[in-house]
Parts: structure tokens; sequence; C-alpha cells
């Protein structure tokens, strides 16, 4: 975790600016300034947010002390949250948004039999992306997490969670950051406000208009390898006036050892990272959280189990990204419905 933190923030600057440029973008040139928009930037979980919304006056603070209640939670990095005293096993209370958060996953994890799973941490941490330091991924030690991996063996009941073995561990870090968004969207909404996008990290809810009257506009970045993130242009442009969307990808995250790819998506069936041709997953649906482990579930899945399991939910789009090895190119599969979308 400590490798490269600057050309990680780095990285989640660039995508933040250009995310900021996007939202601002406009066809008709209107100047008449917008005074109620507010831009509310700063760093969480992490990564950057770049929240923008219409209101009488400012609420980052409200919006950051909704953050920090978030962070208190689910995030694995606050050794007092309740995610982590679950992990430490020196609590089994739940809160609302460790439920929330966790309704979601499970469901996830069953359309996708399994792909998508918060027991994965071990392997997470084994292989160097998660809250513990890396250790050599042996066969040995593999085999040994496996009977800690599964979402069937833990279960949640009555505000507690149970843990069929003490050594389990969970890692929300791929629902988290899009169920933020989720939590923010409706504290705006709650707040009496029509016209926002939140951007957390990249993932995204959006409603109503930008402060230049138009549809948001969000991008789908091409998914170059490049661990500095500086590299981050655009593919395909998303416009809506209401919408959750979520990418995952293993184009920044991932290192070579000894010429092999290692990127952090695990699979929790192999517990491997995943290494095939989808470069990245873009996920419309129903809240961010879902979109979010969605993208992740896709990740592992590949792109034609991927799109097959998209067309069969409903109200949920997503944008595959492929690298074709015949043409040797990156190309484009994507659901039915994504069409509506991408900008004419
Ligand atoms: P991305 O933007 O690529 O989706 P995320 O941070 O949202 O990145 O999700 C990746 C993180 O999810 C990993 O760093 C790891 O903590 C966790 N993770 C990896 N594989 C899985 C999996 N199969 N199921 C659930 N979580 C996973
Ligand atoms: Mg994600």
């Amino acid at each position: 975790m400590k490798r490269n933190i600057i050309a990680v923030i780095g990285a989640l600057a660039a995508v933040a600016i250009l995310i900021t440029v996007l939202a601002f973008s406009s066809e008709k040139n209107n100047t008449e300034p917008s005074l109620t928009y507010h831009v509310n930037q700063g760093f969480v979980f992490g990564t950057y947010y770049n929240i923008r919304y219409e209101a009488p006056a400012d609420l980052q603070d409200t919006i950051e002390a909704c953050l920090r209640h978030f962070d208190f939670s689910l995030s694995t990095f606050n050794p007092n949250s309740t995610i982590s005293l679950i992990n430490l096993n020196k609590s089994d209370l739940t809160d609302d948004l460790f439920e929330n958060m966790y309704r979601v996953a499970e469901r996830v994890s069953e359309w996708s039999d399994g792909a998508f799973d918060i027991t994965v941490a071990p392997l997470v941490n084994l292989w160097g992306f998660g809250f513990k330091n890396r250790q050599e991924a042996t066969q040995e030690r593999i085999d040994s997490i496996m009977p800690l991996v599964g979402y069937k063996k833990i279960s949640l009941n009555d505000h507690h969670l149970l843990k069929q073995d003490k050594r389990i561990l969970l890692d929300a870090s791929a629902v988290a950051k899009g169920y933020s968004c989720d939590v923010v969207a409706d504290l705006l909404r709650s707040l009496g406000c029509n016209n926002y996008l939140v951007d957390i990290g990249g993932e995204v809810v959006c409603r109503g208009l930008n402060d230049q009257h138009q549809p948001w506009g969000i991008g789908i970045t091409k998914p170059v390898d490049d661990t500095t993130g500086q590299q981050t242009d655009i593919q395909a442009i998303v416009r809506s006036t209401n919408l959750c969307m979520a990418t995952s990808g293993n184009y920044r995250q991932f290192y070579y050892d000894n010429g092999i790819r290692r990127s952090h998506t695990i699979n929790p069936r192999t517990g491997y990272p995943v290494n095939h041709s989808l470069l990245s997953a873009t996920i419309i649906a129903p809240s961010c959280a879902q979109a979010d482990a969605l993208a992740t579930a896709c990740m592992v899945l590949g792109d034609q189990k991927a799109l097959q399991l998209i067309e069969q939910l409903n109200n949920t789009e997503c944008y595959l990204i492929v690298f074709d090895s015949i043409s040797q190119q990156n190309i484009v599969r994507q659901s039915k419905g994504m069409a509506h979308y991408l900008k004419k």
C-alpha cells in the first residue's frame, strides 16, 4: 500500500481534473453567472472527491462530516471502523451503512456466482493490494487462505456479523466508494438539491443539470497501462440527468512479478489476480454501490460472461473495453441499452 502513494494521488487528481472539465463543458455559451453552483474537492478513503451541486449555501462541512461517518463504518484503513473491528474480532456489531453495503455485496456475489466477494480480503492482502503488507504469494499460502474465502461463510443476523472462522477478513473497497456516492447524493437530495454530480474516485452519481443547464457529462477513460495515472484520454462520454456509474480497471493498480502481471482484481475462486483481455468495465446501475460491485464482478468474469450477466439485470448497462488479440486493438463490447447514454 505504501508503494507509490504520490503517483496514485497524482493519478487521482488528474482524473478529478478531467471529470471537472467534462462536468463544466457545454455546447452553449451561457454568459449568465450561476452563483448557486458549488464545487467541493478534497481527499477521502485514499482517493479524491469532486462534488458539484446547486444550493443556496456551500455544504462542504456537512458533506465531509457525512464522509467521515462513512469512513468510520467501512474503511479498512481506519482501525476503529465497524469493518475493522469485525476484522479484528473486537466486535461483531454492524451499523446501517455496513448492513446496506453487505446486502449489495451479497446480492452481487450471488448474481456473479462468487466472482465478487468481500471475503477476498486475505488474498488481496497477500497479493499486496490490501490493508496489510504484501507477502510472497506462494501456492502454499494461497491454499491455506482459500478456506477463509467465500461469501457464504459469513452472514448478517440481527445487527451481528457472523463468521464461520475468526480468521475471515472483509474488504469492502470494491463497493464502498460507489456506496459513498449514493450516501452523499442522498444527503444532497435531503437538503433540497436537485442538480448535482458526486464523483468519488471515479465512481459517479449525477442528477439534474450542470451549471450550464446541460446534462452532466462523464468521461470513460481509455485503459492505458499507467500506474502514475497521468494518462486520462477519454474513450467515450456518457451524458445523463440521472445516473449511477462506476468503472473498474486493471490498468492503474498492477505490478509485474517475474514478468507476470498482477492486478488488484482477485478471482476468489482461484486465489489469483485476474489476467485477461477485459481492460475496463464501466457499469450503469440503479445504485452506485451496485454499479461499483458489478464493475469488479465483471473484471473477474471476463467480457463474455460479464455481458451475459449485465444483459440479465434490469436497468443495468455495461461498456467493456477489451483487448482484441487478433486485431491487436482495443474493442468495445456494450450492453444493448448503453448507446442511449453515449454522446451522439
Ligand atoms: P476499481 O476502480 O478497479 O474497481 P476498486 O478500488 O473499486 O477498484 O476495487 C478494487 C479493490 O477491490 C481491490 O483493491 C480489492 O481491495 C478489492 N477486490 C479485489 N478483488 C475483489 C473481488 N473479486 N471481489 C470483491 N472485492 C475485490
Ligand atoms: Mg470499483
